[in-house]
């Protein structure tokens, strides 16, 4: 009996797929003696079956124009199940119009396993205690135990389980019988939908993170303040400075906690007692964290409001039209952040070749890389890279990066070359810009964060232009002016959808992501507060700056090591943008709703 395969992923060699064309799907694959294939229609082009009374799975059309990862996405809910699917497939080629591709139960979405178990097996009943399955029989060829253990469970082994709960004297139980799945042992998409769990252990284990905590405010002789209690295993530095001050390099996180820790008379900060009240200067304080109608709060909520109102219109399911520019943070000269013998320019360089391979090979977008290392996008099979430093941003001519103030703004004015060129064409938004980094925080900081230009902080007149940029076409057919005020608001409110779609594919991918506002409009450092200029001047409507992981901390730096990571970010990454230019229905954004709840 086989076993469900669990769906294979970020396989770089093994990701040039071969799909079998399954066109004798309709037609009745097996003439052996097993059981005749039953099928129940779930919706237009997707059927569920359950191929020779034995194998379920889902039976999909392509939609028009959709590629094999938005396939993938469409029925598991992840571009990782593409090679699965293709290897449940077969064969050759690119997914065709017209054809009914198979995929596993096992690789299914939640809710469509759900859909596919209700369809097939109308007469079953759900009960707080488990699913009870009534047995069926399919021309004399009856159920097996292990097929239902299968099924339900995820795994044939659990039969002796079944059998025991069922006290059948029998292996095999006779056709018409009812069969109790307990709770315990059914997959937790099936659980999922039992009337009630019957005890709280079996409850599906997906809490929903809690509520920013309260704050209370006050003043004192050194003016106004917030307070928070610490919790039992909360440390100064992460539950109070980053979190509520959004501090995350360094040196700015360690001198504002010894601060707060005066202001609040804490003499030992590695011993601070559960419920000690910490005061934070109201002037640290992020504003959606201020009380209620504080004036820099309500300006913050405006400008949230003001930007959630554009939201992007495209759609385009395999990107097809969609330029792609693909920004490898620093190079050259510029190496960009270095810890431990971890170059920023190489790795997220690397990242970048994935994600131009990744869309290239499975979506139709146009991919624009901003830099290349030598002579041609060469993408090395290894964990830890060899050290390079030649980088050119891709402007004509091509710069060799020297200079890194140069090497940023060449990036920008190239991104608005693509972008004029897009919107000439009638697309104006059918580019997006992701511009990779990885940066050097406070050590206790894991994970993804994204950076977006705040509408205020953004647009303005760009640096004074010298020698370096004057002979670039890219500078010399630069039109004066910026972007307008409503431009900048929309691109805002664009670029935070962008983020909040890629952030989603990180968590979807089990990627970390920063625990305390992962999307940030500016950057925070040193008590000053600016738009890296590579979104500041950008003209891209939708354009993120993403920093993959935190090359301080010992764990991210070893993961951005790996191959294996770095393709899953690459993955994670297209995954998001798939979804940006996906289909409708889209979720409000996390920093609006954040906003809204924490009133
Ligand atoms: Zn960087």
């Amino acid at each position: 009996m086989p076993e469900p395969r669990a769906p294979h992923r970020r396989s770089p060699q093994r990701l040039v797929f071969r799909l079998l064309l399954v066109a004798a799907l309709g037609g009745g694959l097996a003439a052996g003696a097993s059981a005749p294939t039953a099928r129940a229609p779930l919706e237009a082009g997707v059927v569920a079956a359950l191929v020779d009374g034995r194998q379920l799975m889902v039976e999909a059309e392509p939609r028009p124009g959709e590629g094999l990862l938005a396939f993938a996405r469409r029925l598991c809910g992840d571009v990782g199940a593409a090679e699965a699917i293709t290897q449940a497939n077969g064969g050759s080629g690119r997914l065709r119009e017209g054809l009914r591709y198979r995929v596993p139960f096992a690789l299914l979405a939640p809710e469509l396993q759900l859909r596919v178990a209700r369809a097939l097996f109308a007469a079953d009943r759900l009960t707080p205690e488990g699913w009870v399955h009534r047995v069926g029989a399919r021309d004399g060829a009856g159920e097996s135990l292990w097929q239902i253990s299968e099924w339900f469970t995820g795994r044939g082994e659990n039969f002796p389980a079944l059998r025991e709960r069922n006290a059948l004297a029998e292996t095999d139980p006779r056709p018409g019988a009812e069969l109790l799945v307990p709770a315990a042992l059914l997959r937790p998409s099936l659980r999922a939908a039992l009337p009630s769990p019957p005890s709280a252990a079996m409850a599906v284990a997906d809490v929903p993170a809690p509520a920013a905590p309260p704050l209370e405010y006050g003043r004192d002789e050194q003016g106004e303040y917030a307070v928070y209690r610490l919790r039992r295993g909360e440390a100064l530095y992460s539950a109070v400075v980053v979190r509520f001050a959004g501090l995350v390099f360094a040196d700015d996180v360690n001198a504002q906690a010894a601060e707060i820790a005066k202001r609040s008379s804490i003499a030992d900060v590695t011993d601070i007692p559960v419920g000690y009240p910490v005061k934070v200067p109201l002037e640290l304080v992020l504003p959606e964290f201020l009380p209620v109608g504080h004036p820099r709060r309500l300006e913050y909520e405006a400008a949230l409001s003001a930007s959630a109102r554009f939201r992007n219109q495209v759609t385009a399911v395999d990107l097809a039209g969609i330029s792609v520019i693909l920004d490898a943070g620093h190079g050259g000269r510029d190496v960009g952040a270095s810890m431990g013998g971890v170059w920023e320019s190489l790795y997220v360089y690397d990242i970048m070749l994935r994600v131009k391979r990744l869309l290239e090979s499975y979506t139709a977008a146009r991919v624009v890389p901003t830099t290349r290392d030598g002579g041609e996008f060469r993408l090395e099979e290894r964990d830890v890279l060899a050290f390079s430093r030649g980088h050119a941003v891709l402007t004509t001519p091509p710069y060799l990066i020297q200079d890194s103030s140069v090497g940023v703004n060449l990036r920008w004015y190239l991104a608005n070359t693509v972008h004029r060129r897009s919107a000439s064409q009638g697309g104006p938004e059918k580019v997006v810009f992701v511009s990779i980094h990885a940066d050097s925080l406070h050590p206790s900081l894991r994970g993804a964060m994204v950076y977006i230009p705040e509408a205020g902080r953004s647009g303005g007149t760009p640096p004074r232009r010298g020698a370096d940029y004057g002979g670039r076409r890219e500078v010399r057919e630069h039109p004066q002016g910026g972007l307008s005020r409503r431009e900048l608001v929309r691109s805002e409110g664009l670029s935070r959808e962008l983020a909040d779609r890629v952030l989603a594919a990180f968590r979807a991918e089990g990627l970390a992501v920063h625990p305390f506002k992962p999307v940030r409009e500016t950057v925070i450092r040193n008590r000053r507060k600016w738009v890296p200029a590579v979104l500041r001047y950008n003209h891209v409507p939708a354009k993120i700056l993403l920093e993959v992981c935190n090359l301080a901390n010992a764990e991210d730096r070893a993961l951005i090591q790996t191959r294996a990571f770095r393709e899953k970010v690459a993955l994670a990454l297209v995954e998001g943008i798939l979804g940006y230019y996906g289909a409708a229905g889209r979720p409000p954004s996390q920093a609006v709703a954040a906003a809204a709840g924490s009133r």
